[in-house]
């Protein structure tokens, strides 16, 4: 099976005229923007769409055009209708989609963009390239093979995908190609640096009030090898912090020097754990993370674990110290 297939792709899309768009849930950067980017493909093709994911929209990405228009799915809910024809952008497996997945017709026809390369497949055409620094920049090509003439707003999006997920060209998806796009964005009328002040500079009153928390709980094993940091419920609730905020913690653990694997552990409920995994290069977190039924990039990954706060801990950084013995 061809997992990058354009001209399957551009017939899925021709050959329909009302799409459901959907992405992974705690949406990213390159999430949104990959969501918004193929709103604006579908559009200029004068084709409906509806856009929709199983959370809100963190505040931080708001400014992007459109993304005032994205609807929320929230588990339990019954959709108002069905949709026949689904894109799901960014996301490794169907189980990602979340409470979104209930606006899906039974038997409906999926195509499948994104650049993670533990995505299984799912759908029923793949526009799957794991060398792509970010799902936004699957769409570039899209909008260029399907001849959709560019405006800013597009080109805002597909350099915020680009600019979010390689951390502001500094990790190693930070290709030749992602830099010729996001100068080829530029020049198409992204307003660069507004995108970075808003997104890799400013930060919310309640995440630095998190940070100042998590640092409390940051712990080593394996001779300082393996780092983390925990975020409880009441950490959220006293620090009045949102999901976004905590976007980018796992990062303080990461980046300690002689570490090779950083986790953030985030008690969602009582008895769930959401894993962030990031690795210095030594160690394949995907795989890592695959092993307890998550997945991600490389070094990247993530997975969430039914069981207590620090069963999680223990679990976890057990099985990552055998790992590197
Ligand atoms: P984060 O730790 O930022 O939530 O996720 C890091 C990477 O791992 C992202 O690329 C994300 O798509 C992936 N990821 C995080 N959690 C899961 C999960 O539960 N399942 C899968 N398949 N991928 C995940
Ligand atoms: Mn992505």
């Amino acid at each position: 099976m061809n997992l990058f297939d354009l001209e399957r792709a551009k017939a899925f899309i021709r050959d329909g005229d009302d799409f459901l768009l959907v992405t992974h849930v705690q949406p990213d950067g390159d999430a949104v923007s990959s969501l918004l980017a193929a709103g604006l493909l579908l559009e200029s093709l004068g084709k409906r769409h509806t856009p929709v994911i199983g959370d809100r929209v963190p505040g931080r990405l708001r400014f992007l055009a459109g993304s005032g228009s994205i609807r929320t799915a929230t588990p339990g809910e019954t959709p108002e209708r069905l949709h026949d024809r689904v894109i799901a952008l960014d996301c490794a497996d169907f189980s990602r989609i979340g409470p979104a997945a209930a606006w899906c017709a039974p038997g409906a026809r999926l195509l499948n963009i994104d650049h993670h390369p533990t995505n299984d497949g799912f759908g029923d055409v793949t526009l799957i390239r794991p060398d792509a620094s970010a799902t936004a920049e699957i769409l570039y090509e899209l909008v260029g093979a399907m001849g959709v003439p560019w405006s800013r707003e597009l080109a805002e999006c597909i350099y915020t995908g680009i600019l979010t997920d390689t951390g502001g060209f500094r990790y190693q998806n930070t290709t030749p190609a992602a830099h010729r796009i996001a100068s080829e964005m530029l020049e198409r009328g992204a307003d660069g640096s507004r995108i970075a002040e808003r997104l890799l500079e400013r930060l919310s009153h309640s995440h630095v009030l998190l940070l100042k928390r998590a640092l409390a709980t940051l712990s080593f094993d394996a001779g300082n090898r393996i780092s983390w940091l925990t975020v409880t419920r009441a950490d959220m609730e006293e620090t009045e912090a949102k999901a976004e905020d905590l976007e980018g913690l796992v990062n303080y653990s990461r980046n300690i020097e002689g570490v090779e694997v950083g986790i953030l552990f985030k008690e969602v409920d009582e008895g769930k754990v959401k894993v962030s995994l990031r690795s210095a290069g030594t160690v394949d977190v995907a795989a890592f993370a695959k092993s307890f039924g998550g997945g991600g990039h490389v070094r990247a990954a993530g997975v969430t674990l039914h069981m207590p706060l620090p069963e999680a801990v223990r679990t976890i950084v057990g099985a990552l110290r055998g790992l590197m013995a």
